[in-house]
């Protein structure tokens, strides 16, 4: 393994150079890291080049360069694709899968790593390209224990490590878990600004006061939170019957405007549903029960 002289600034090796690949090489190279890079079309890595980048002109050249190795490419099949054949040079380092994919796919490279003597950590990535590099960035990671801390600093460069522990599955099972989130506010929002921007406002007005309101919805999910891992839904707040109510005024508002309400209306399916089951009186958390499936 090559020698590491750079104690505060180890080498690192990433492949892959796409938007993110390129965004996270960059980010080292500005940290002061010596980075390797390799693409698997090589005309990606020239603008990192002239940054102080070494191409390296194969995925086994580039595996030797550095004890750190970061890989972020399309996809697993594509990550398998590469790194089997150099399974032998990868033993004894760290490699950082920051690709895309399923707790399960994960927990099958953690497992074929593992049998290489490979230490691996599973990322997910919380940001996009423009974000790399900043503190308030969530990098998400899990897999051999003691890597991430080994690590920690020179993954810092990138943005906020989170560990998550042994489970090399859990960064992709949050990660899809976030996006979900995301998915639900930005849907949420978009009929929020159709149902207002209906009556003249503009956007640019209605967001800031849904941005201080996220931050009151904020404080529900911790509280919300406790009630579901203790089983127990007082609704002590808000219950799911008055919530019924409202979501009818919200349905009605939107009717009026021709506003699509598909997706209201799954949120009045719900309630109404724990309602019928006899919890109306239940906290909001009491619907996690519909998602479960039971
Ligand atoms: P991208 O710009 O399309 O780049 C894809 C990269 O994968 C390129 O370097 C490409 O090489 C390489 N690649 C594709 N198939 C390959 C194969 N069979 N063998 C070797 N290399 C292959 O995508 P990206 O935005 O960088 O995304 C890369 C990963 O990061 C994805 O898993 C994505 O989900 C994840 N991610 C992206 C973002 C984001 O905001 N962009 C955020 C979080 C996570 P060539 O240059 O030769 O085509």
């Amino acid at each position: 393994m090559t020698t590491n002289t750079h104690t505060d600034t180890p080498p690192v090796t990433v492949l892959g150079l796409g938007r993110m690949g390129s965004a996270l090489a960059a980010a080292l190279l500005a940290a002061g890291h010596p980075t390797t890079v390799w693409n698997r079309t090589p005309a990606r890595a020239g603008a990192l080049v002239e940054r102080g980048a070494v191409r390296a002109d194969t995925v086994a050249d580039a595996v030797t360069a550095s004890g750190l190795v970061v890989v972020c490419v399309w996809d697993y099949p594509a990550v398998s694709a590469l790194l089997e054949p150099v399974a032998e040079s990868l033993a004894g380092r760290t490699l950082v899968n920051l690709t895309s994919g399923s707790p399960e796919q994960a927990r099958e490279m953690a497992a074929w790593a593992a049998g290489h003597g490979i230490a691996y950590l599973d990322g997910g990535i919380m940001t996009t390209p423009e974000g790399v590099g900043l503190r308030t960035s969530m990098f998400l990671y899990g897999g051999t224990p003691g890597a991430l801390a080994r690590h920690r600093d020179t993954l810092a460069v990138l943005g906020d490590p989170v560990d998550l522990g042994a489970d090399a599955g859990l960064a992709s099972l949050y990660d899809a878990g976030l996006l979900g989130t995301m998915w639900s506010v930005f849907g949420g929002w978009l009929h929020a600004v159709a149902l207002t921007g209906a009556d003249g406002v503009a956007a640019v007005d209605f967001t800031p006061v849904a941005v201080r309101w996220l931050t009151t919805v904020s404080g529900f999910l911790e509280r919300y939170a406790a009630q579901i891992d203790a089983g127990h839904y007082p609704g002590d707040d808000a219950t799911v019957e008055v919530q019924l109510a409202a979501v009818g005024h919200l349905l009605h508002a939107g009717r009026e405007r021709g506003v699509d309400g598909r997706l209201p209306e799954l949120h009045r399916e719900l309630m109404a549903k724990a309602v019928a089951d006899g919890h109306g009186g239940d906290s909001y958390a009491r619907l996690v029960e519909a998602f479960r499936g039971r």
